[in-house]
């Protein structure tokens, strides 16, 4: 389906002002909004070529910056603690060289299997976090970046995608105990990984 047939398929959906209909995930019970008065923003048409993502071809990459501040750091791989989170914790992993997931080399990519692993178990070794939810998106920065979000153990109205919302609604958790946690999964990955933990 092109951008073009994809568009109309949505349009044909939707009412007259373009709104498609609240479907799906609305209705489940984790989800952070009450329908009513809630409506779907217009879908814009298909924007090609896309506009560049921050970093893109590495041109101006923060990610690639040479003193940027980590919570652990080996000779390939970055992970930092991103502020303010409603979340407990909000982790980012990035390669220190710049590349996005597709082009990722064959020993990055087997390295970011075990990273995954690890650093989930680091997080969900903290007595307060049920899981880490992983996600990789990808369309902001073209510098790869994985997000680890600690999901609150007790809280199972926060399970699922839907988490990435609640992080923004709920209030910053105060910094010096996000960074009490971050550096104990720093300790942690050290211990499960390798790589060593650093200062704020
Ligand atoms: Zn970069």
């Amino acid at each position: 389906m092109s951008p073009d047939e994809f568009y109309a398929r949505a349009m044909r959906a939707s009412d007259p002002q373009g709104r498609l209909p609240l479907s799906r995930m609305t209705g489940w019970d984790i989800f952070p909004f009450e329908p009513d008065g809630l409506r779907v923003v217009p879908l814009a048409p298909p924007e090609l070529p896309e506009p560049d993502r921050s970093g893109e071809n590495g041109r101006d990459c923060p990610a690639c910056a040479p003193d940027r501040a980590g919570i652990w750091a080996d000779e390939h791989w970055r992970l930092l603690a991103y502020g303010p989170s409603g979340a407990p914790l909000l982790l980012i992993l990035e390669p220190r060289a710049h590349h996005d997931l597709s082009d990722l080399p064959d020993d990055r990519a087997r390295e970011l299997g075990l990273l995954v692993v690890r650093i989930t178990r680091a997080i969900e070794s903290l007595p307060h976090i049920a899981r880490a939810h992983v996600s990789r998106w990808g369309d902001g920065g073209a510098h790869l970046h994985i997000f680890f979000f600690a999901r609150p153990a007790g809280f199972p109205q926060l399970r699922g995608t839907c988490l990435a919302i609640w992080d923004d609604l709920l209030p910053a958790v105060p910094a010096d105990q996000r960074d009490q946690d971050a550096a104990v999964v720093a300790q942690a990955v050290t211990r499960f990984y390798g790589g060593r933990a650093q200062p704020g």
